[in-house]
């Protein structure tokens, strides 16, 4: 790292600007010291030093606050714990607050008073994001979305060729020469998005829910331009473009006339836009926002989809993504869509609000650097895999897909990972045709 000017640490200090953020002032001066939410944080688990504690992560921005912004912090800098954003703060900062850290949050659900641990480490990631200092490879996830529209470069062409050969065998499995994947058409209910996975390395989640819209007879469609559900800006802390990014699907849906966003199984992708979003743009959406994993749940209550729980009789277990569950309360849809659609299903332990995170959160799968740290906290979430016997783990996120289906092979579960949507998919029980 080059020497940090005056200007830099001045722009990183700006976020601690207290006077405007009430919430920041409490939550970093609330922590007791207890030490209980060491044990909820599976890189204290994989690696139990006193950084990785949660506490202590809140507790580097929070030197740095007292430092510049409290008397007891410039006068007695040592007694009081207060410490100067320099260069070794700033490399600490990185390490912890983007290194050691998949903003799981479920150290805020166990802290014993409160503290909204990841509010704070999003603050730093902000201070660090102000300063340039987003590792180059999450920040080149970031500027492939701002530069061609997907964060993975994705042609246009690729992605419609990719589509094209996904009808066709959605044709094929539904025996109708007339099923379509529709791309790019106005005035439908739904406008579906993906994440960029999707069509670059599993596009069998993409056929799924096309088998699942041509059994309900959705009025639904795919943008060409638009489609990428991902927001990694939510992740890297700089939040003018994480409303670039949600503003262009906002445009998006408004072009194409759509009455409804339908966001594909991603948690962080749900969490930004959904939850996220309006404070980005600063402003409503004027369309309805949902999930697919609710998308799914309501078809089978309203039984527009049929299924047969036999026709997937391994034993299945769920992971839950954090943002989903934990952050955004979704996780009795996932299990009403399983006890609907298999025929064994079994939890995780812990589970639910409570699931440890698969390692995969947070930007990790995009920071190569840190892939060390990111098996060795997955290999906690592959052994309760392990402990469940199951033969299939479902999850409603590709990013999670991604991290399981390394940690199968790193790990040897010999498990098979599906989205909900190829869950749902695979129990439907076709109308036989006159
Ligand atoms: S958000 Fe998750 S990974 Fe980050 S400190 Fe808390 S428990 Fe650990
Ligand atoms: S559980 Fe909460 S109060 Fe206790 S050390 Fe952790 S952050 Fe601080």
């Amino acid at each position: 790292m080059e020497n940090l000017t005056k200007e830099t640490i001045d722009k990183g200090l700006e976020v601690l600007d207290t006077l405007n953020d009430g919430k920041l002032l409490t939550h970093l001066n609330s922590c007791v010291h207890c030490g209980l939410c060491a044990d909820s944080c599976t890189y204290y688990l994989a690696n139990p030093e006193a950084k990785f504690i949660p506490a202590t992560k809140v507790d580097l921005v929070a030197s740095i606050y007292r430092k510049y912004n409290t008397f007891g912090g410039k006068a007695f800098s040592k007694i009081v714990g207060a410490r100067t954003l320099n260069e070794d703060t700033t490399n600490e900062m990185v390490d912890l607050l983007f290194g050691a850290c998949t903003m799981c949050a479920r150290c805020v659900s166990h802290c014993s008073i409160g503290v909204d641990i990841t509010y704070v480490i999003k603050k730093g990631r902000e201070m660090l994001s102000n300063m340039g200092m987003v590792p180059e490879t999450l920040q080149s996830t970031i500027d492939s979305a701002l530069e061609t529209g997907n964060n993975m470069s994705i042609p246009e062409t690729d992605f419609v060729e990719t589509l094209e050969w996904l009808e066709e065998d959605l044709q094929y499995e539904v025996d109708d020469d007339n099923a379509k994947i529709y791309l790019d058409q106005k005035g439908k209910d739904i406008l579906y998005t993906l994440n960029p996975r999707e069509p670059k390395f599993f596009p069998l989640s993409i056929s799924a829910m096309a088998k699942v819209f041509y059994v309900t007879g959705e009025s639904w469609t795919i943008s060409t331009k638009m489609y990428d559900v991902t927001n990694y800006a939510y992740y890297s802390g700089n939040y003018n473009e994480a409303a670039i990014i949600t503003q262009r699907l906002y445009d998006e849906a408004e072009n194409l006339d759509a009455k409804k966003i339908v966001l594909a199984e991603c948690g962080h992708g749900s969490r930004a836009f959904r939850w996220e979003g309006p404070n980005y743009i600063k402003k409503e959406y004027p369309f309805d926002v949902t999930t697919s994993v609710e998308l799914l749940a309501s078809y089978l209550k309203e039984g527009k989809v049929k299924v047969d729980p036999n026709k997937i009789p391994d034993k299945v277990t769920l992971h839950d993504p954090c943002n989903l569950a934990r952050s955004g309360g979704i996780w009795h849809e996932q299990r009403y869509i399983l006890n609907k659609c298999v025929s064994d299903f079994v939890e995780m332990t812990p589970h639910g609000i409570d699931n440890l995170c698969c390692g995969g959160g947070g930007g990790q799968l995009a920071m190569s650097e840190y892939n060390d740290r990111r098996m060795a906290i997955g290999e906690i979430k592959a052994e309760q895999i392990r402990a469940t016997g199951a033969k299939i783990v479902a999850t409603p996120c590709h990013n999670c897909v991604d991290q399981l289906t390394q940690l199968n092979v790193t790990f040897k579960l010999g498990i098979k990972i599906m989205t909900l949507g190829e869950i749902v998919a695979d129990a439907i029980v076709m109308e036989t045709k006159d």
